[in-house]
C-alpha cells in the first residue's frame, strides 16, 4: 500500500484505488490520439414517428474502438472526457461526422424528407464559445439545413447556467432543433422548462422500463407528454423495447419513439436499408 505526500498532507491510496486512477490516466492517454488515429466512429439509432412507425430521425451515438480493449462504451470515457475537457475535441469530430452523414444521406434519397440526425453535446461543451461557430461551420459545410439537426443536452448539463441558456439561444438562432435528453432525471426538470429554449423533450428511458407494471413510471410519462403537448414541444420516449411499451406510450401522445423494439444503434450503412424499406413499404398501396 503506497503512501504519498502531497501538500503536506499525507493521503493513502489502497492498491485498488491506485489501479483505477491509473487506469484512468492511461484511457486519458489514449483519448488524445484516438481522434487522429481514427479510432471513433458513430453509429445510429433510428427514432421513429409512433402513429405510423416510420423513420423519420436517428441518433447519432459514439463509439470508440479501442485497439487492445475494444469497443469502449461512451458511459466509460464521455464522463471522464467532461471532466478533462477532453469532450470539447472529441464532441466536434462528432459533430462534423454526423453532419457530414447527414449530408451523404441527403444525396442518396434526393427528393425525399431528409433526417434529422441527433448530436449529443456535453455541457462543457456548451459552454465552450466555440461551440455555436461549430455547429454553424458544419451546417455550412454540409449544405445541410438546420433544422435537420437536432442537439441534445440533459437537463444537468443546462442547470441555471447562463453561458449555456445563451449557447442555447444561439442555437436555436441558427435554425436547430434542441432537444433536452434523459427529461426527467433531473432535480429541476419543470423549472428549467421555462427559461430553456428546447424544441423537444425526450422522456428518459428509466420511466419507460417499468410503464407498465409500475404506477409512479407511467405517472411521470403522462405528465411529461402532457407537459410536452402544452408548452407545444415535440416528445420522444427513449428505450422503448416491448410492443406493450410502444402502445402504452402512444395512447400518452407520445410523438415519436426511440429503442431497441426498432433497432440498436448501427452502422451509417444499415440507416439505408431501413430508410430504403421504409420508402418501399410507403410505395405500396394501402
Ligand atoms: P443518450 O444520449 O441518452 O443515448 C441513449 C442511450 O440509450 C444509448 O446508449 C442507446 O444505445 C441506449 N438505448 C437506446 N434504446 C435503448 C433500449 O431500448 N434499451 C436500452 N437498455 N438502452 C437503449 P449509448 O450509445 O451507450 O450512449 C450512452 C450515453 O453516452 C448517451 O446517452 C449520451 O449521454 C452519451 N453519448 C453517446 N455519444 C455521445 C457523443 O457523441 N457526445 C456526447 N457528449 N455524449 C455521447
Ligand atoms: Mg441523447
Ligand atoms: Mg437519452
Ligand atoms: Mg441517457
Amino acid at each position: 500500500e503506497a503512501k504519498r505526500r502531497g501538500k503536506g498532507m499525507w493521503v493513502a491510496y489502497t492498491g485498488e484505488m491506485g489501479a483505477r486512477i491509473s487506469a484512468e490516466a492511461v484511457l486519458i492517454r489514449e483519448m488524445t490520439t484516438a481522434i487522429e488515429e481514427n479510432q471513433f466512429s458513430l453509429v445510429y439509432q433510428p427514432i421513429v414517428r409512433l402513429s405510423d412507425e416510420r423513420l423519420t430521425g436517428v441518433e447519432a451515438l459514439i463509439r470508440w474502438n479501442h485497439p487492445t480493449r475494444g469497443m469502449v462504451s461512451p458511459v466509460e470515457f464521455i464522463p471522464i472526457a467532461e471532466r478533462t475537457g477532453q469532450i470539447v475535441a472529441i464532441g466536434r469530430w462528432a459533430l462534423q461526422e454526423a453532419c457530414r452523414q447527414a449530408a451523404e444521406w441527403r444525396a442518396e434519397f434526393p427528393g425525399v424528407d431528409s433526417l434529422t440526425v441527433g448530436v449529443n453535446v456535453a455541457g462543457r461543451q456548451l459552454r465552450d464559445v466555440q461551440l455555436v461557430d461549430d455547429v454553424a461551420a458544419a451546417l455550412a459545410i454540409n449544405k445541410l439545413p438546420p433544422a435537420c439537426l437536432s442537439i441534445e443536452v440533459t437537463e444537468t448539463a443546462v442547470l441555471d447556467d447562463e453561458a449555456s441558456n445563451e449557447a442555447m439561444l444561439a442555437l436555436r438562432g441558427l435554425g436547430v432543433k434542441l432537444a433536452l435528453d434523459d427529461f426527467g432525471t433531473a432535480a429541476s426538470s419543470l423549472g428549467l422548462l421555462l427559461t430553456c429554449p428546447v424544441t423537444t423533450l425526450k422522456l428518459d428511458r428509466s420511466f419507460v422500463e417499468s410503464i407498465n407494471t409500475v404506477g409512479r413510471q407511467s405517472a411521470v410519462a403522462t405528465a411529461v407528454s402532457q407537459m410536452a403537448s402544452a408548452l407545444a414541444l415535440a416528445s420522444v420516449a427513449e428505450g422503448i423495447e416491448t410492443s406493450e411499451q410502444r402502445d402504452l406510450l402512444r395512447s400518452l401522445g407520445y410523438q415519436y419513439g426511440q429503442g431497441y423494439y426498432w433497432s440498436r444503434p448501427v452502422p451509417p450503412a444499415r440507416i439505408v436499408e431501413l430508410r430504403l424499406a421504409d420508402l418501399q413499404r410507403s410505395a405500396q398501396p394501402a
